[in-house]
């Protein structure tokens, strides 16, 4: 067995830092700043606590605007010890004002956040991952690791390789082959583990008791949990320095989801933004939408699930920030809906075809329940809505495989172009019949 930190003298605060301690979050009692995630009291998540008024006077918008061009921009919201941050680019992603899928869904302000695109491994979970291990990096491990969903593990592989980070990486063995090549290719450990997410999170557990490995998602947890603030600063300050009316985001475990708001509250809290209600609706895939069934069975508990759904990335059925998600959705007015396999990959096309931006079976899953919403009147066509798309759809190919067209294969020559021409312009012309029956 080794130790749980890798050398003598990790670096746990510094006299600029502001963050403070980890709270848990049933109960209130206090932890130092260790790579720990579980109260022992109450056996609930640890969350880090920090002092604003030190934030308030290291911040304005001209700092953040004259920051770097990714999350470290935030970096006083952002619980890393000293100035010796992993910066791979991460964050910043486009925020893009939707004109023909607003328009489709009946909306006038609707905002698409995209990180399909985000840096280095296209999707958000390289903005947990910068966050863990920079962290991890003042910890001393030489080790990091994970239990993930598929994009988890590209990140942590990725960024890593960028840091120099000895890695190991747990999946479950049916992940979609862009996920696991995605993660070969930074060549670190990968263990496929003949079960689902929720084993690999178990065995996982087990492991990071026993080595003394940083696992991002577990005893990182707390600070990795943070780095998802960001897709909450970013909106605020992409919008011009306002909140948005209504967020739609993808639950999974439901840390994505609550700490968007937190990042709101806290740019609240220190002045750089007007307070203002502001509603947070989650998406999950049907065939795994725990938080999905207690919202609508009105329960305040979470009744673990086995998934079964395409949308692997956000298949969890025993998610560890579940309950908090729920209150969330209650607490602001939101709503938690869940799509079918069927709808979320009518997601993923009705994106595509309107915006060009090519998701993942998660985006698919947040744009079909942001358009079941709009249809059940949940969100009012003048609300400035903020959908967010969390992952890249070239990773996820197989989902799409069969839903979509082939090309058309002809001779090099002007009279097969023409043929198959005059045939592509039959079929759109019976579609649309088909569509008018
Ligand atoms: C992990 C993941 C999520 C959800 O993350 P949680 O914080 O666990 O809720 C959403 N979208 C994608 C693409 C993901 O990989």
């Amino acid at each position: 067995m080794t130790q749980a930190i890798a050398t003598q003298d990790p670096i746990i605060t510094s006299d600029s830092a502001t963050f403070t301690k980890l709270v848990s979050k049933e109960g209130g009692t206090e932890y130092d700043l260790l790579p720990i995630n579980i109260c022992e009291e109450t056996f609930a998540p640890l969350e880090v606590a920090y002092d604003y008024d030190k934030i308030r006077h290291q911040v304005s918008r001209e700092t953040i605007a004259a920051g770097p061009n990714s999350i470290w921009r935030y970096r006083p919201f952002l619980p890393v010890a000293t100035d010796n941050v992993i910066d791979v680019g991460t964050g910043m992603t486009p925020l893009v004002k939707s004109t023909r899928l607003a328009r489709r869904l009946g909306l006038k302000n609707l905002y698409i956040k995209n990180d399909a695109v985000n840096m280095p491994t296209l999707s958000f979970k390289d903005r947990v991952v910068s966050v863990a291990l920079s962290r991890a990096r003042e910890f001393g491990f030489s080790t990091v690791s994970c239990a993930s969903t598929g994009n988890l593990a590209n990140s942590t592989a990725a960024i890593a390789a960028h840091a120099g980070l000895e890695c190991c990486v747990f999946i479950p063995s049916d992940l979609e082959a862009g996920k696991v090549l995605g993660t070969l290719i930074y060549n670190p450990t990968v263990m496929a583990v003949k079960g689902n997410y929720d084993q690999v999170n178990r065995l996982c557990s087990e492991v990071a008791n026993t080595y003394g490995w940083g696992f991002v998602n577990i005893n990182l947890r707390p600070y990795y949990s943070e780095g998802s603030k960001t897709l909450g600063f970013e909106v605020a300050e992409q919008l011009g320095w306002k909140l948005p009316d209504h967020i739609v985001a993808p639950i999974a475990s439901g840390s994505l989801f609550t700490k968007i708001y937190k990042g709101f509250q806290e740019f609240v809290k220190v002045g750089l933004v007007q307070d203002k209600p502001v509603r947070c609706s989650g998406a999950q895939a049907e065939g795994c939408s725990p938080v999905a069934q207690a919202f609508k069975d009105g329960r305040d508990f979470i009744a673990p699930v086995k998934p079964n759904t395409i949308a692997k990335s956000i298949a969890i059925g025993n998610p560890a920030d579940g309950v908090y998600a729920l209150e969330l959705a209650h607490k602001t007015g939101g709503n938690i809906e869940s799509a079918t396999d069927a709808e979320i990959i009518e997601g993923i096309k009705l994106l595509a075809e309107t915006e060009g931006i090519f998701t993942e079976t998660a985006g698919g899953t947040t744009i079909a329940v942001l358009k079941k919403l709009v249809e059940a009147g949940k969100i009012d066509p003048d609300e400035t809505t903020v959908v967010y798309i969390t992952g890249n759809g070239l990773k996820t190919q197989e989902a799409v495989q069969g839903y979509i067209s082939e090309p058309l294969t002809i001779e090099a020559k002007l009279d097969s172009f023409e043929r198959a021409w005059e045939r592509a312009q039959t079929l759109e012309r019976l579609d649309w019949q088909q569509v008018l029956v």
